[in-house]
């Protein structure tokens, strides 16, 4: 048995057999040398994987080009890489090496990657370095075509296990078959990436930032995952194994019990901070109605975008926010759906749309991007606007940073507006617009943009990450992404004082909404509304329930005035030492 420490990211008990899910980067590469006679054989396994290499870069090319790739980035960069396929120093020295040496094709391809790797990794020019990324892009094209490893991993996953990886990218996650993904236990990653993100969306718990468990596990062992510790456990003691069935046992009932009784959310003595859930595509619906959300507060959008080869239509588009909002109708009188518009850039990339960028989360992503790509925008405010004339939707845009970008995106909003109406078709003519508060100089001058929108969406994943200067998903600067810092406490703070001067909701729908001690302090600091993944409904539910308004209004003062020179793990800690005094079986309750 062997425990391993690593970080809670995603709540909840499970315990499975491991998949040890290699991701597209690791191809192994076996090395041995050929019979002698066979070296033409083996040439002939090279070319043959250079021509299968060619075609897929051909078919992204001319993929990347129907999408009209406004700068052409996508397209220059893969056509780079068939320049360097089509190089006869790369592929004339691998089958030097198959001649001569009679080494395999793997090894040699590795070998004369490596060397050509070795050159530009010595370079001090950045651009030049850079390079040695497309040398490793192309050499796996290559080995991916040679061993056939790689290209479908997730293929491999076929009776529901716990995933053991090293890191996981939204889009394989998403290709995982979610009826066996039992939870995931990650060498790094962090408690904000979005594959964190996404295990609390699907309702399985994750521990990330577990350093090297994908050496310590075999597939097949049996692995207990905890995610509400960040603990895991491998082929645990006959004692162990016991007592952990009885935290999902338990954790069962939490569930069961809060999801009966008054509305999630309500307050103690009247009142009530609503409880909405986070949604996106993939996402069980029935998950979400059974941990007893109000309605959605935030649906990402871009996960129409990920794991396809073309973008979505206006119609696969107004099917989907269509269901979604009759779907939120039905959970509630008063439920809407908030539908943020496509959010691609920082680390959710969408295959042949993203740019590269060599710091994509400052880059041209999310609002950005759908200024500058106009008829993404208003093929997807089309379809919105016709499915709002089926439900409640609130539009959303993310990533404002700036009044300028507002009144652009009001601009094409107006104008599908009149195309639709030219067309006779319905759509909701009221229908609320509102922008995330995710970047500093949003929540600094909320009271300006207060006037212009209907709602605020604070997004502590981005806004804590741009404030701190840490990036959400780098385990190295962990430490230095806290929700409770008294600078992100400020901006939120202006960001609710804003709201509520305009007489326009606030909510949050980052993850620290999701733990019980930050989620209620965004509650007591005044929002009406935290947005969460589904799983997370029922604990802050019960502990809304015990909780009175005057109660929240003294536990916003413990955070608030632990003073500038706190630093966010004491303002945490305050905030932990008043509720474990109102909730002395706090640890029963959060479980
Ligand atoms: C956020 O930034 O807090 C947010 C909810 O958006 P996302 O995590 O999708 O970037
Ligand atoms: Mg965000």
């Amino acid at each position: 048995m062997q425990t391993i420490a690593g970080l809670a990211t995603a709540r909840g008990f499970v315990a499975g057999p491991a998949f040890i899910y290699r991701g597209d980067g690791d191809v192994p590469v076996p090395e041995y040398v050929v019979e002698s006679g066979r070296e033409g054989d083996e040439l002939l396994r090279l070319r043959r994987a250079v021509l299968e290499t060619r075609r897929d870069l051909e078919g992204l090319i001319a993929a990347l080009r129907e999408r009209s790739d406004r700068g052409g980035s996508g397209v220059r960069l893969f056509e780079s890489h068939m320049m360097m396929l089509e190089d006869p120093a790369l592929i004339g020295a691998a089958e030097r090496l198959i001649r001569d040496e009679r080494l395999n094709a793997e090894a040699a391809v590795r070998r004369t990657v490596d060397s050509a790797r070795a050159q530009f990794e010595r370079m001090n020019d950045p651009y030049f370095r850079e390079r040695v990324r497309d040398f490793d892009d192309l050499e796996r094209r290559i080995l991916s075509a040679l061993t056939g490893f790689g290209s479908e991993p997730h293929l491999e996953l076929k009776t529901p296990s716990v995933i053991v990886a090293d890191d996981l990218t939204p889009s394989e996650t998403v290709r995982l078959p979610r009826e066996y993904v039992l939870g995931f236990a990650m060498n790094g990653g962090s408690t904000t990436s979005h594959v964190a993100l996404l295990a609390r969306s699907m309702g399985v718990p994750a521990v990330s930032g577990l350093g090297d468990v994908t050496e310590r596990v075999k597939a097949g062992d049996t692995v207990l995952l905890d995610g509400t510790n960040g603990t895991v456990v491998i082929n645990p003691d006959v004692a162990t194994a016991l007592e952990f069935r009885d935290l999902v046992e338990r954790q069962k009932e939490i569930t069961e019990e809060a999801s009966i009784g008054a509305p999630a959310g309500t307050l103690k003595g009247g009142g009530e901070i609503r409880l909405y859930a986070n949604f996106h595509a993939g996402v069980p619906m029935d998950d979400v109605r059974a941990h007893g959300a109000r309605g959605i507060g935030l649906y990402r959008s871009e996960y129409l975008w990920l794991n396809r080869e073309l973008q979505p239509t206006e119609e696969e588009q107004f099917k989907a926010y269509r269901e979604a909002a009759e779907f939120a109708a039905a959970l509630d009188k008063d439920a809407s759906v908030s539908i943020r518009v496509l959010d691609i850039g920082g680390d959710k990339m969408v295959r042949g749309v993203s740019a590269r960028e060599s710091n994509p989360f400052l880059g041209n992503r999310s609002i950005r991007f759908l200024l500058s790509h106009r008829d993404v925008f208003r093929t997807q405010l089309r379809a919105i606007l016709r499915a709002s004339a089926f439900g409640r939707i609130k539009l959303m845009y993310p990533m404002i940073s700036c009044v300028e970008e507002l009144r652009e995106a009001s601009k094409v909003l107006d104008c599908v507006r009149s195309e639709l109406d030219a067309e006779g078709t319905e759509y909701d003519r009221k229908m609320p617009v509102g922008m995330m508060v995710e970047v500093p100089s949003a929540a600094i001058n909320a009271a300006a943009f207060a006037k212009l929108v209907d709602f605020f969406s604070i997004g502590t994943n981005d806004l804590v990450q741009y404030v701190m200067a840490a990036d959400r998903g780098n385990d190295a600067v962990a430490h230095l992404y806290q929700p409770t810092n008294p600078a992100v406490l400020k901006l939120v703070r202006l960001t609710v004082d804003a709201a509520k001067a305009c007489g326009i909701q606030v909510s949050v729908c980052g993850v620290s909404a999701a733990d019980p001690i930050v989620g209620i302090l965004w509650a007591a600091m005044g929002v009406d509304m935290l947005s969460v993944s589904a799983t997370y409904i029922p604990v802050l539910s019960k502990l809304l329930h015990r909780l009175s308004r005057a109660d929240l209004d003294e536990y916003a003062k413990v955070a608030e005035t632990a003073g500038d020179d706190a630093t966010g793990e004491e303002v945490f800690s305050a905030c932990r030492k008043w509720m474990y005094g109102r909730f002395p079986d706090l640890d029963n309750i959060v479980l």
